[in-house]
């Protein structure tokens, strides 16, 4: 764990920032699409997926020249720019679905590729076997390994209105059974589901602090096209939220959380021909500024609020 000591002069505990402590120096994460699908687009069930999802799986498009290359191309890249190395991220849909055999075979390959230090593995709380996890656990004993699972709301009716396909449950347990083999677990919350008011936005964040996760990862509710949430937009029956109002829960979410927790991200990016809605999510930089001077002004930093602190 980093010694990060938040105070108003470093508000937040970055992911660089959690790097630089880790590894002596820069990394950065290569995001791949290894082929992997998702059970709830393509499950016996055929939900269709989260009403937010597009068509890549809330991941990078796929690569013709396969996602080992895209790999080592990404590695590559780095080396001589003053980086220790890179992260193979798994990132698009749900990269623990598949045999064990072929996971193995392919978080292998990813650690092997030259310049790697570690893997993320994307995926959904109802979707981690014990198979899977031993898997996990394994590989976190010999190399740097976080698990990423989609909490997004503590909310049940809202996870039901989004399609999500399993309910807050599945989560606790899944993070419970991270927490208890030793494994980093990183947890994605969205601010600004339809049907949320800020109060029960400031639940789940409440909730998040309350799991303690190693790492936490926020975004706007982003409306991209080829999503369902495309046709209720285009419908008018959603509405998104505002900079300002998103800046605020931005900024209770880290006062709430644990001042350790790594903040992987604390605004979503989209390409622009992908997002719909706020337009203002393509200004990540500006999203950053306004959350940070809303921490300068209030003389808020993370930690402030969180219960066990
Ligand atoms: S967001 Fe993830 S879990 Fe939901 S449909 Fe897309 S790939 Fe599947």
């Amino acid at each position: 764990m980093t010694g990060f000591d938040p105070s108003p002069d470093a508000p937040i505990n970055t992911l660089s920032g959690f790097f630089r402590d880790h590894f002596g120096g820069r990394v950065r994460k290569v995001s791949l699409d290894a082929g992997f699908s998702c059970p709830n687009r393509e499950g016996a069930d055929r939900r269709g997926g989260c009403h937010w999802c597009d068509p890549s799986g809330s991941g990078p498009a796929k690569s013709e020249s396969g996602w080992e290359e895209v790999l080592r191309a990404g590695a590559a890249k780095l080396s001589g720019k003053g980086f220790k190395g890179a992260i193979a991220y798994f990132q698009a849909f749900t990269n623990t679905l598949g045999g064990t055999s072929r996971l193995e075979e392919v978080y292998e390959k990813a650690l092997s590729v030259e310049g790697v230090l570690g893997l993320a593995v994307g995926t959904r709380p109802d979707c981690l076997s014990m198979e899977t996890m031993e898997i996990l656990e394994r590989l976190n004993r010999k190399t740097f390994l976080w698990v990423e699972i989609g909490m997004q709301t503590m909310h049940d009716p809202t996870l039901a209105l989004c399609n999500r396909g399993h309910g807050h449950a599945a989560t606790v347990s899944a993070f419970g059974e991270l927490h208890r083999r030793g494994m980093r677990t990183v947890l994605h919350l969205i601010a600004g589901l339809p049907g949320e008011t800020g109060d029960m936005i400031r639940e789940s964040f409440e909730e998040a602090a309350r799991l303690d996760p190693w790492g936490i990862k926020l975004h706007p509710l982003h409306v991209v096209r080829g999503s369902e949430f495309e046709k209720w937009h285009t419908q008018g029956k959603l509405r998104v939220l505002g900079l300002s109002e998103y800046a605020e829960l931005a900024v209770r979410l880290i006062e709430v959380a644990a001042p350790r927790t790594v903040f992987h991200r604390i605004t979503g990016e989209r390409p622009e021909g992908m997002l719909v809605a706020p337009a203002w999510c393509l200004e990540k930089d500006r999203v950053r500024n306004e959350i940070y001077r809303l921490l300068h002004e209030t003389g808020g930093f993370q930690g402030r609020l969180n219960r066990k602190n």
